[in-house]
C-alpha cells in the first residue's frame, strides 16, 4: 500500500534556499515561469544577512546596468523587489535541516527541526560562502576601511590607487589577486606564512616574476594599525626569526580562502575537496535529480554577483524544464 501523505505536512513544491544574486535570479526566472516559488531567505544564515554577502559592502561597480554604481543593499533590495513583483514568496527563514534522498525532499526551518517538514519536488541551493578572516587586533576597525576579501570587487577604490597594499595567502586566489592589484597599486606585497606558496605553477611564476609583487615567505600580519579611519600599516613577524616590523600598506586582502555553506548538504550532495557543491560541468545539476545549485555555494574561481545570477538563472530555467518533463511524462 502507497504511504499516506501527512496532512501536515506542507508542500511548496520548487524551494530556493537562499537570498543572493544567485537565490534570487533564479526566483524571478522561476516566478516569471509562473511556478510560485517559495524562498528560505535566511534570518542571518551563516552569519550573513539576507540578501546575502552584497549587503555587506558600499559600492558595486561591476554589476552591470548601473553605469553610475550601485550600492550592495541597494543591489540586494532591487533583486527581492524584482522576485516579490512576480509572485516569489519569500520566507525570513534559514533552512536547517534537509533531506534529499527520497523526492518529494524534505526541509525544516530552523526551530521547526521537529515539526512536520516542507516538502518540495525541486530545491536549488543557493546559500553562498564567506571569505576566511583572520580578525586580527584592530580588523573590525579597518574591515571595509581598508581590508577587504575580494580585490576584484574593491581593488579599484580610491583608497587603494597607487598605494602600497597586501595580501595574505599563498594560493591560487592570492596570486590571482594580487596580479590582479598591480594594475591600481603602486607595490603588492604577498605574505605568506609558509616558505612556499600552494598555488599552481603557472600562478606561481606571474607572480613572482611580476615587478609590482614583493612575496615575503615566512612572514605572517599580527595587528593591522591606522589613523583610526583608514588603515595604513601591518605590523608583521617573521615566522623563522621572530623579527617583527611595521609594513606600510593602505590596503590588506585576505586570499586565505572561503567556506561555502554546505553544512546542511554535506553526506546529502556531491561536494569537492573544498566542501563546494559539484554540479554537472555546464549546469546547475547537483548528484541528485531534482536539486540544483547555483552561486558562491559551487563556485570558487569566479565568486562575483553577476557569475552567481548567471548560474541562478541556469538552475531556475533547469528546475523548470525538470519540472515541465515530469509532467508531460
Ligand atoms: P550570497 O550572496 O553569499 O548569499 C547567500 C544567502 O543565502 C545569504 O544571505 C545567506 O544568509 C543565505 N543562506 C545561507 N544559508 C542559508 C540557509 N540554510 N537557509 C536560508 N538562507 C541561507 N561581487 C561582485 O560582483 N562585485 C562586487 O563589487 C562585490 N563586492 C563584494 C564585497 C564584499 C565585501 C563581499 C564579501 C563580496 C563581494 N562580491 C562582489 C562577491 C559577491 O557578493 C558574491 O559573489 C555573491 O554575493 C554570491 O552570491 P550568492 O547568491 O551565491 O550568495
Ligand atoms: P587555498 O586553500 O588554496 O589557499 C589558501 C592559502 O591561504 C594557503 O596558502 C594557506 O596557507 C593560506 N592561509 C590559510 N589560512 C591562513 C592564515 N590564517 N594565515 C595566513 N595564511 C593562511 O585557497 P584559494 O582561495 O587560493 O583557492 C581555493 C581553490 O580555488 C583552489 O583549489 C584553487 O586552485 C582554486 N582557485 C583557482 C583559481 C584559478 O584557477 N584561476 C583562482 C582562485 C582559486 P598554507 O599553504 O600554508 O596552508
Amino acid at each position: 500500500m502507497a504511504p499516506v501523505p501527512n496532512q501536515n505536512e506542507s508542500s511548496n513544491d520548487k524551494v530556493i534556499i537562499g537570498s543572493g544574486p544567485a537565490g534570487h535570479t533564479a526566483a524571478i526566472y522561476l516566478a516569471r515561469a509562473e511556478l510560485s516559488p517559495v524562498m528560505y531567505e535566511g534570518m542571518l544564515a551563516n552569519g550573513v544577512a539576507a540578501g546575502g554577502q552584497l549587503t555587506t559592502t558600499t559600492e558595486v561597480e561591476n554589476f552591470p546596468g548601473f553605469p553610475e554604481s550601485v550600492g550592495g543593499s541597494e543591489l540586494m533590495d532591487k533583486m527581492r523587489a524584482q522576485s516579490v513583483r512576480f509572485g516569489t514568496d519569500i520566507r525570513t527563514e534559514t533552512i536547517a535541516k534537509v533531506d534529499f534522498s527520497s523526492r518529494p525532499f524534505k526541509l525544516w526551518p530552523q526551530f521547526a527541526e521537529d515539526e512536520p517538514p516542507i516538502l518540495a519536488k525541486t530545491v536549488i541551493l543557493a546559500t553562498g560562502a564567506s571569505a576566511k578572516r583572520m580578525h586580527l587586533p584592530g580588523e573590525e576597525t579597518y574591515w571595509q576601511n581598508g581590508i577587504s576579501a575580494c580585490a576584484v570587487c574593491d581593488g579599484a577604490l580610491p583608497i587603494f590607487r597607487n598605494k602600497a597594499l597586501a595580501v595574505i595567502g599563498g594560493g591560487d586566489s592570492a596570486c590571482e589577486e594580487a596580479t590582479y592589484l598591480t594594475k591600481y597599486a603602486e607595490i603588492v606585497y604577498v605574505l605568506v606564512r609558509r616558505d612556499e606558496l600552494r598555488a599552481s605553477n603557472i600562478m606561481q611564476k606571474r607572480l613572482l616574476n611580476h615587478p609590482k609583487c614583493k612575496v615575503l615567505f615566512n612572514t605572517v600580519a599580527t595587528e593591522a594599525k591606522g589613523d583610526g579611519e583608514l588603515l595604513n600599516c601591518l605590523r608583521t613577524k617573521d615566522t623563522k626569526t621572530g623579527e617583527e616590523k611595521d609594513l606600510q600598506v593602505n590596503g590588506l586582502f585576505y586570499a586565505i580562502g572561503h567556506i561555502p555553506a554546505t553544512e546542511i548538504v554535506k553526506g546529502q550532495l556531491d561536494l569537492d575537496e573544498d566542501g563546494y557543491v559539484k554540479t554537472k560541468p555546464g549546469t546547475a545539476q547537483t548528484s541528485v535529480r531534482g536539486v540544483f545549485a547555483a552561486g558562491d555555494v559551487q563556485d570558487k574561481v569566479y565568486r562575483q554577483a553577476v557569475t552567481s545570477a548567471g548560474t541562478g538563472c541556469v538552475a531556475g530555467l533547469e528546475a523548470e524544464r525538470l519540472l515541465a518533463e515530469e509532467e508531460a511524462e
